[in-house]
């Protein structure tokens, strides 16, 4: 759950317009998580054949998407261009639970805990708030102390509490996603794909792990910590994979209530943001720790715990919730954050290879934005919108 910000003002009416994909194209996309799922789904709706590839399968335990949950929130300091990718994501994710009769968005609301008077991550959000009329709501010192006994305030200003934000349960969205695909027409393969030779400007297939090829007008490669090591020329300094924990803590039985009824929360000191999704379809009190972590092989980077992460965790924890000084971890998590330079998300061409397309670099803040990413890349792809600027290669 990285909290960027990135740099205000990011206009996404100036970027790269592509030669529209003609309808009934074939595209090949390679990866089934939260950009390669919701991308898939929204091509193949719009009238493209589409061939969905995943190593694993959509939501596997190696990949970004694959933990219980995501926090979904559109505050993004002063840049607009996300809050408002947020407002439509988060539209969409309605939509779609409602359609698919499955429960993907947890209205928990968000809490920002603010240390400061002024905290420009929550206070810079607040007009694109209002224009979506979607405002929060101040708490108080005292408010706050007195609305969530469970937490301790004293080193807190005041917080923000965001009723429209909460958290997306990640790996169910994942294979509803996909569900949604095969049932509509897409098709699905697994297995390891290794891009083909590029001829003449364009890739000519894909092979796989099994010996078969695919073959398709366009690839779209959404291989979230894994585009690096596909593309070591253009991409393995540009995506790089570092190794993030998220713990589960068993809450005290008699104030369990207290505890899942607690929304999504935020910490934001400015330097390690602590966050946290309790509740977490019964699996705990999650904290996660969005501070990088040392450098991660997707594949098969060992997946047990940093002993040093977790007691820094801890000691946090018991300080934000004194009552949980003694709760057991109950489960724990890694996952790989696919981090671009900037933190903003990576979609454009393939620098020598105008049929090839990279999806990615969600950077620790993407899940939420999978729908509408994915229906921007249908938009790029028809022809109908321009690739925004600072999703573009540098
Ligand atoms: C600990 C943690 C906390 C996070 N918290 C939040 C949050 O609170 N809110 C939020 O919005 N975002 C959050 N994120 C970020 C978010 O989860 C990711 O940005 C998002 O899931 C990325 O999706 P993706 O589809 O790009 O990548 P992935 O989910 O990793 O999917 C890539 C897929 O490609 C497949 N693949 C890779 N290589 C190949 C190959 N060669 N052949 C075939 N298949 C291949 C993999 O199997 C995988 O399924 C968090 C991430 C982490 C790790």
């Amino acid at each position: 759950m990285a909290t960027n910000t990135f740099a205000p003002g990011l206009d996404a009416t100036q970027g790269k317009s592509i030669e529209p994909l003609p309808k009934g194209s074939t595209i090949a996309v390679i990866g089934a998580g939260a950009f390669g799922g919701w991308a898939s789904l929204f091509l193949l709706r719009n009238l493209y054949k589409v061939i969905l590839i995943d190593a694993w399968g959509p939501g596997n335990s190696r990949s970004s998407s694959g933990d219980e949950t995501r926090v979904i929130r559109s505050t993004y300091g002063a840049n607009e261009f996300y809050f408002d990718l947020n407002v439509r994501a988060l539209q969409l994710w309605k939509e779609h639970e409602e359609r698919w009769k499955k429960s993907l968005f947890i209205n928990k609301g968000v809490l920002w805990m603010c240390y400061e008077a002024h905290t420009p991550l929550v206070d810079d959000s607040m007009p694109y708030a209002h224009k979506h009329k979607t405002e929060y709501l101040k708490l108080t010192n005292k408010e706050l102390h007195d609305r969530f006994k469970i937490l301790n305030t004293d080193d807190l200003s005041h917080a923000y509490l965001d009723p429209f934000g909460g958290c997306l349960n990640a790996r169910v969205s994942c294979q509803a996603v996909h569900q949604a695909f095969i049932e509509e027409g897409g098709a699905y393969v697994q297995d390891y794909v290794q891009p083909g030779l590029i001829n003449n400007g364009r890739l000519t297939e894909l092979k796989l792990l099994n010996g078969n090829t695919i073959k398709a007008d366009a690839y779209l490669f959404a291989c979230g910590s894994w585009l690096g090591r596909l593309f070591p020329d253009v991409l393995s300094n540009f995506i790089t994979c570092t190794k993030q924990e998220v713990y589960y803590f068993g809450v005290p039985h008699k104030e369990a209530t207290l505890y899942e009824g607690f929304p999504v929360w935020i910490d934001a000191d400015g330097k390690d943001f602590y966050y946290g999704i309790p509740g977490n379809s019964f699996r705990g009190f999650k904290i996660g720790v969005d501070k990088r972590g040392e450098a991660f092989d997707p594949t098969d980077g060992d997946r047990t715990i940093n002993e040093q992460v977790l007691q820094d965790a801890r000691k946090f924890i018991t300080h934000r919730f004194p009552g949980l000084a003694n709760s057991p971890l109950i489960e724990n998590r890694v996952c790989p954050y696919e981090n671009s330079p900037d933190g903003n998300f990576l979609f454009d061409h393939h620098p020598e290879a105008k049929n090839v397309f990279f999806l990615g670099g969600g950077s620790g803040h993407g899940f939420k934005h999978g729908p509408s990413l994915g229906e921007l890349v249908m938009n790029c792809l028809k022809g109908t919108s321009k690739i925004p600027g600072h999703f573009l290669l540098k």
